[in-house]
């Protein structure tokens, strides 16, 4: 069976991530919310990282439950910060319980995180060979998230987001997950 060529095949995370998430048209809030996150956390590291340690952020941040998450108080952010098996940086802790904030509010505008996603494609998932005709889209989003207080927001963090929740699909020709499978 071939895959995507920048999959990592001895890693089994890695793998299972390509094979059920990437490019996988998600609609769960919460995991949608979990996405943003573990994107935002890989900023300057490897995704292959943040994967190893996903169970760990999963319990550190009590299964991204942002109604949780944005009452965390300081002493469960030295908490965090004293947690060895997740990214220890103060900025991005910070901002996780930021972003949760802003998520809430979108839900509250918009029904559910999913619907206001999903808008920007008008619900339809973006196949590569496509893309050319959305060469906004990034920026569109962006920009929109960082104007709502959304932090660690880029287009390039953004980017890795849609692919992950399946807004994007840019599996590989040669992937059993490409090409003319779509
Ligand atoms: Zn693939």
């Amino acid at each position: 069976m071939n895959r995507c060529s920048w999959v990592n095949l001895d890693n089994k995370n890695y793998v299972d991530y390509h094979d059920y998430v990437w490019g996988v048209e998600c609609h769960n809030d919460r995991v949608l919310f979990e996405y943003l996150v573990l994107e935002m956390f890989q900023a300057g590291l490897s995704w292959e990282t943040i994967l190893n340690k996903k169970e760990y952020f999963e319990d550190a941040f009590d299964n991204f439950d942002y109604n949780k998450i944005i009452n965390y108080d300081s002493k469960k952010i030295d908490e965090l910060i004293a947690n060895k098996n997740i990214i220890r940086n103060r900025l991005k802790i910070l901002s996780t319980i930021n972003n949760a904030k802003v998520f809430m509010n979108i839900q509250k505008e918009w029904g559910s995180f999913n619907n206001y996603i999903w808008h920007f494609t008008k619900n339809k998932q973006i196949h590569y060979k496509r893309f050319h005709t959305h060469s906004n889209l990034l920026d569109k989003v962006s920009n929109d998230l960082k104007k709502r207080g959304m932090k660690f927001a880029g287009s390039i963090i953004i980017y890795s987001y849609l692919e992950a929740i399946g807004v994007l699909n840019n599996h590989e020709d040669i992937c059993f997950k490409g090409g003319n499978n779509v």
